[in-house]
């Protein structure tokens, strides 16, 4: 899928490009109409050391061609990208050498939040390497019981958390099943984050989320810096518009390079209409 001609003019609705420079030229337009970025060099789960190593490189050029051009951005990771299913000790050595530079450069990593067998892994990474270095955040998934309680440690720590409601297949054990529930508990956690947490971060675009999000914001008169909204690069293109008109910060998670169909069947398993879209697509190719 790749490496098909075909499939890849349908991944451009949610990718920026394959390589650095489209994702730049993507992040200097998104820049120029005041929105900011999350770059995410696609890619997860590799194989070997020397792939993690690799993927390492490729975020260590991605962020100084970023400080370089002067985008206003940050990236966002996977730990599995970084080697975590390998071993811990190299993947945190990979990480550490990228917030070190993050650091340097007074910019900033999000750790994204991967499926649940990796949560307290990644909880545990980015709160050590937090407390060592500053410059670094997570991800937390509204979908998950445990995530009060997560959000509530991170919070004291200081650690910027990005609110989500969670995108992999997880185990009624560990996640709430219905759709009401996560939404019921995105709610309780945003206001958590915007009482207590440090510049977070209200990933959804869902309307109603963000109206709640609006209001617990006027609520408790905080100012429109205090918070950013943010979303994924090519879903609800006029929700992301309208946010920023209205004065709030907005940030956009942009992907890019050829490893994208995990990302990009995540997306199609969020919306089963996306599905008829692509098939309508494929149709008229
Ligand atoms: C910036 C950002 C970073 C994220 N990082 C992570 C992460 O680290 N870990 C993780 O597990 N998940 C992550 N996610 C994904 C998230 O968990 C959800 O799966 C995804 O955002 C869909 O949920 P929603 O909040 O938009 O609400 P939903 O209730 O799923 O959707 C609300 C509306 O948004 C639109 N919409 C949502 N998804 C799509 C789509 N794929 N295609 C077209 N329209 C769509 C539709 O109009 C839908 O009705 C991230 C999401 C964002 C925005």
């Amino acid at each position: 899928m790749e490496t098909s001609p075909m499939a890849r003019n349908l991944s451009g609705r949610f990718v920026a490009g394959e390589d650095l420079e489209q994702a730049l030229a993507v992040s200097r337009k998104l820049n120029g109409e005041g929105i900011t970025v999350t770059l995410d060099v696609l890619g997860e789960s590799v194989t070997t050391l020397e792939e993690a190593a690799r993927a390492r490189d490729a975020y260590l050029r991605t962020f100084g061609a970023m400080h370089e051009a002067g985008i206003e951005g940050n990236v966002s990771l996977k730990l599995t990208q970084f080697g975590l299913d390998l071993s811990p000790t190299a993947c945190r050595g990979n990480v550490e050498q990228l917030v070190r530079r993050a650091a340097e450069l007074g910019g900033f990593v999000r750790v994204d939040m991967e499926s649940s067998q990796y949560t307290a892994r990644t909880l545990e990474l980015v709160s050590a390497l937090h407390a060592q270095y500053g410059a670094v955040g997570t991800v937390i998934q509204a979908y998950l019981h445990r995530s009060r309680a997560d959000v509530e440690d991170l919070c004291a720590k200081r650690v910027r958390v990005r609110l989500c409601k969670g995108a992999y297949l997880e185990p009624h054990s560990v996640a709430f099943a219905k759709k009401a529930d996560v939404d019921r508990n995105y709610i309780e956690l945003m206001k958590i984050l915007l009482d207590r947490g440090f510049y977070p971060a209200i990933a959804t675009h869902d309307e109603k989320m963000i109206a709640a999000t609006k209001a617990y914001a006027a609520l408790r008169k905080l100012p429109p810096d205090a918070f950013e909204f943010q979303m994924l690069y090519g879903i609800r293109r006029d929700l992301q518009r309208q946010v920023v008109a209205e004065g709030y910060r907005m940030r956009l998670y942009v992907p890019f390079g050829r490893a994208w169909y995990p990302y990009y069947m995540r997306r199609l398993a969020e919306r089963p209409a996306n599905v008829f879209f692509i098939l309508r697509n494929l149709l008229r190719h």
